[in-house]
């Protein structure tokens, strides 16, 4: 698998050297909304370690990520007034990964609205 790069556009949000819409952060997390969202409310949640995808983080790091996911989902449900939430995490190209640094993608869903392509 190839290394881990550092001027991946998620290392330079987290260092702050590309804006973005932040919406959580904490030690091990950092959470803001997708630039081209799918849904209403369509959040990423990424790991402030370095880590390409799944098949690049520790457990314990990927266990972060998914407790920043299952904060997000909450939060999202309540405040987008959603009656579901897609979470999904691609990792690699043939997976369809596009970012090389590990993000959840978090999306609140309402009953007949698709999710945009
Ligand atoms: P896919 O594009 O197939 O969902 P990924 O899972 O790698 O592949 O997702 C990358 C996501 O990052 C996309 O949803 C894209 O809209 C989002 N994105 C790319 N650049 C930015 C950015 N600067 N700020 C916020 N989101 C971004």
């Amino acid at each position: 698998m190839t290394a881990y790069d550092p001027e991946n556009i998620f290392a330079k949000i987290l260092r702050g050297e590309i804006p973005c819409h932040k919406i959580y952060e904490d030690d091990h997390v950092f959470a803001f909304l997708d630039i081209m969202p799918r849904s209403t409310g369509h959040t990423l949640v990424i790991p402030k370690a370095p880590a390409r995808n799944i098949l690049d983080i520790t457990p314990e790091d990927f266990a972060h990520v998914a407790r920043g996911a299952h904060k997000i989902a909450h939060a999202a449900m309540k405040a987008f007034k959603a009656d579901g939430i897609v979470v999904q995490q691609f990792s690699e190209p043939a997976a369809g990964q596009v970012v090389y640094h590990l993000h959840m993608h978090v999306m609140p869903r309402h009953e007949g609205v698709p999710l945009l392509p």
